[in-house]
């Protein structure tokens, strides 16, 4: 594996790569890597000639009280991880290599990006749309992977790519979750173990509404109900948002439908913790 610093770096890989017709697969992360960025480095692996993965943590997409600094950090770690996962080049830019300038042209996809975490975190879709705009124009990737763990963020940058006829082929995979459901996250390493215990119960929840579903009762008031209903009897975790949306627009639903989304975000002392589950027919 070959690691890049610089935009120069990257750019001399990509052009030799597009010169010989390779198929390019990337993956974009904020780094403190675990399994369920490892699953989109697997795939793109096996869907693509060669593989970039990136790691910056952006920090257009970080609001001013949010978690910028101590946004948790293992480049060593790091390195080895994606190394295993088959990684061809890692691009480790700095805040100054990707924005050599303070930042004054952005990317901003409208609609969705200012409801449930947009409304929670002005500016972050906009941060998100931006970064990856910048990367793709940098890595020139046929395919790029992403985690439905992060719902929305795939609404907004499909929503993007498609808005600004940009050559890529979006492949959303499923979220990756520890034992007892709890969707991995890079955050989960902020919880003490009282609240990575308290923080299952946000999975627990999803699927005691989708269980709901699976019985007939599909109204999204009911499946918000059940939710809400499990994760009370949990101490120390507050309930953010709760939302049943249509799946394409994120618009509220009032009645079900086929391939609703159940979007939840909590906060468990200082940690924010996002999740969502799709209810299929
Ligand atoms: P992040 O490093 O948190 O910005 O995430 C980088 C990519 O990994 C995004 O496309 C995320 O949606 C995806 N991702 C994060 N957590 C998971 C997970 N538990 N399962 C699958 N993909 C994930």
């Amino acid at each position: 594996m070959q690691t890049a610093t610089t935009v120069s770096d990257l750019r001399r890989h990509v052009d030799a790569w597009r010169a010989a017709g390779e198929r390019i697969g990337f993956v974009p992360t904020m780094g403190f890597l675990h399994a369920g960025h490892v699953s989109l480095m697997q795939r793109a692996r096996q869907e693509c000639d060669v593989v970039v993965a990136s790691i910056f943590v952006n920090p257009t997409q970080f609001g001013p009280n949010e978690d910028f600094d101590r946004y948790p950090r293992d480049d060593a770690g790091d390195r080895a991880t994606c190394e295993a996962a088959g990684v061809d080049v890692l691009f480790i830019p700095t805040a100054s290599a990707m924005y050599p300038d303070s930042p004054s042209v952005f990317v901003i996809v409208e609609g969705i990006s200012d409801i449930l975490e947009g409304a929670v975190r002005p500016g972050h879709y906009r941060g998100v749309a931006t970064v990856v705009t910048k990367l793709f124009h940098l890595v020139k990737p046929h395919k790029a992977f992403f985690g439905q763990k992060d719902y929305q963020q795939c609404s907004v940058i499909k929503r993007m790519v498609k808005g600004l006829d940009m050559d890529v082929d979006v492949v959303v995979l499923p979220t990756v979750r520890e034992r007892d459901g709890l969707a991995m996250s890079s955050r989960n390493s902020y919880l003490s173990t009282d609240e990575r215990h308290t923080a299952a119960a946000i999975y627990r929840a999803l699927s005691a509404a989708e269980q709901l579903a699976k019985t007939g009762t599909r109204q999204p008031e009911a499946l918000k109900n059940k939710i809400q209903a499990v994760v009370r009897e949990e101490k120390g975790i507050e309930i953010d948002y709760l939302e049943i949306a249509d799946p394409e627009s994120l618009a509220p639903l009032a009645s079900a439908q086929d391939g609703m989304v159940l979007l939840i975000a909590v906060r468990i002392g200082r940690t924010r913790l996002i999740d969502n589950l799709v209810i299929q027919r």
